[in-house]
């Protein structure tokens, strides 16, 4: 099967938004086992974008649009498709149900033209958007398959996932099935020369990475007939990975979007363990982290930015000597930090952390990108020195980081009495 993605969107021609619809598409596409042999991007456009849909269905069997289903006059993929098909409109009531349910659970006003979202080529699949209004549709012809998905990301993906995939992997006569390895503490260059050959060599299953800042996601997919067929498949793949890269495989997981604090809120509540954060130079984030994980609230206990050495003293009792002798950003300062904490929450595991951010503020002895973090549990204090590089945002965000992965891992002791992973691993490059 033979597929064709067309991004539709001035703005995406103009340059004023990044292709991410069509990147994600195409390494589904791929898991899926679908052949793609172009991409393209379109205006909004009428002539243009009917021309555009006409040349792809003509040389794919399966063409995937992107965009242009709003409510608004230049909103057009759904009627170009429909013509190129030779189909009619028709207002859906399935559709209609939808997006007047999408207006009340929100509490929005509906106006008419929202209407227009509802109207969908004739004998069309509606497939629901649970994240906006416009829902998407898939429309077929002798043999041929036109699917419009919308354009925000947030919207695209889960349609994708749960309405698409499924049509493909129907179409296309089998299962995929996706496995995903989270590391930390291991550079993507690093993971690539001990896994690299694996990655080129297999075909069933696969295995492709992904990074991200500080982080490698590697995935596992296998084609099968069957549920049952996946896990034997993927299990000799995912131990020998394990053989190679050793323990910086900190989650295994079917979701693509697990993070990392979804796996410290996992290891806290399976632990039943309570956390406290207070944070200097990463201004909250490790906190805002981990308060976007429901059902956090068992287990986050509080959190403080104590960003001036005056709330370093007041809020958690670091000792102004401490502070004058041996600066804010120190190994004595994140101890303390940890410490102080720790007598004011009572939480299992206190986290602090202190830094220098940037792009100013730096010395020969302690350069940009310095940051202490302090760990302070039942069995006493500990500190650790990272030396990030980047800018305020890199560093701050890594920094963030390195702060979960250690709450993961003193989660995990705490949980079984072992020590898990290294909690020290060498900074990401
Ligand atoms: P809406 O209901 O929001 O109008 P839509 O399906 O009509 O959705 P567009 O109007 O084409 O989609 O795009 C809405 C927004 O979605 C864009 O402003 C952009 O932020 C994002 N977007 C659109 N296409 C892409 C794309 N290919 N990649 C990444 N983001 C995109």
């Amino acid at each position: 099967m033979i597929a064709e993605i067309l991004s539709v969107g001035t703005e995406l021609l103009m340059g004023q938004i990044v292709n991410t619809d069509a990147r994600y598409l195409a390494a589904r596409l791929s898991e899926a086992g679908i052949t793609l042999h172009r991409q393209s991007t379109v205006g909004d456009n009428p002539v243009r974008l009917a021309e555009a849909i006409e040349t792809a269905l003509s040389r794919a069997d399966i063409v995937i649009t992107t965009g242009g289903l709003g409510p608004t006059a230049d909103d057009i993929t759904k009627e170009m498709s429909a013509q190129s098909l030779g189909l009619p409109m028709r207002r859906s009531e399935e559709a209609e149900n939808m997006v007047r349910g999408w207006f009340e659970k929100h509490g929005h006003a509906m106006t008419d033209n929202n209407l227009r979202q509802a109207d969908f080529p004739e004998g069309s699949r509606i497939l629901r958007n649970d994240f906006g209004t416009a829902p998407g549709c898939i429309m077929e012809k002798d043999g041929k398959a036109i699917i419009n998905l919308p354009g925000p990301p947030r919207e695209i993906i889960p349609m994708f996932d749960a309405c698409v995939m499924p049509y493909l992997t129907e179409r296309g006569g089998c299962l995929i099935r996706s496995r995903y390895l989270r590391i930390f503490g291991m550079g993507e260059s690093t993971v690539e020369s001990l896994t690299g050959d694996l990655m080129r060599e297999g075909e069933n299953p696969t295995l492709a990475p992904y990074c991200s800042l500080g982080e490698v996601q590697l995935r596992l997919t296998v084609r099968c007939q069957s549920p049952e067929e996946a896990p034997p498949l993927l299990d000799p793949l995912e131990k020998e990975i394990r053989r190679r890269v050793g323990d910086v495989i900190y989650a295994v997981t079917d979701d693509p979007g697990y993070t990392m604090e979804r796996a410290v809120a996992e290891a806290l509540l399976a632990a039943g363990k309570t956390v406290a954060t207070a944070e200097s130079c990463t201004g909250g984030m490790i906190a805002s982290r981990l308060v976007s994980v429901p059902g956090i609230s068992d287990a986050f206990l509080e959190g403080y930015v104590t960003y001036a050495n005056a709330a370093k003293e007041r809020v958690l009792g670091v000792d102004p000597r401490t502070l004058a002798r041996f600066g804010a950003v120190s190994e004595e300062t994140a101890l303390a930090m940890a410490e102080g904490l720790r007598r004011r929450s009572g939480a299992d595991i206190c986290l602090s952390v202190t830094g220098i951010a940037g792009p100013e503020g730096g010395t020969k002895e302690k350069p940009v990108g310095l940051v202490w973090l302090g760990l302070c549990t039942g069995k006493g204090a500990e500190a650790r020195r990272l030396s990030l590089f980047g800018d305020r945002d890199r560093i701050r965000t890594l920094a963030s980081l390195h702060g979960l992965h250690w709450i993961l891992c003193a989660a995990r002791e705490q949980g079984t009495g072992e020590r898990q992973g290294d909690p020290h691993p060498s900074p990401p490059a």
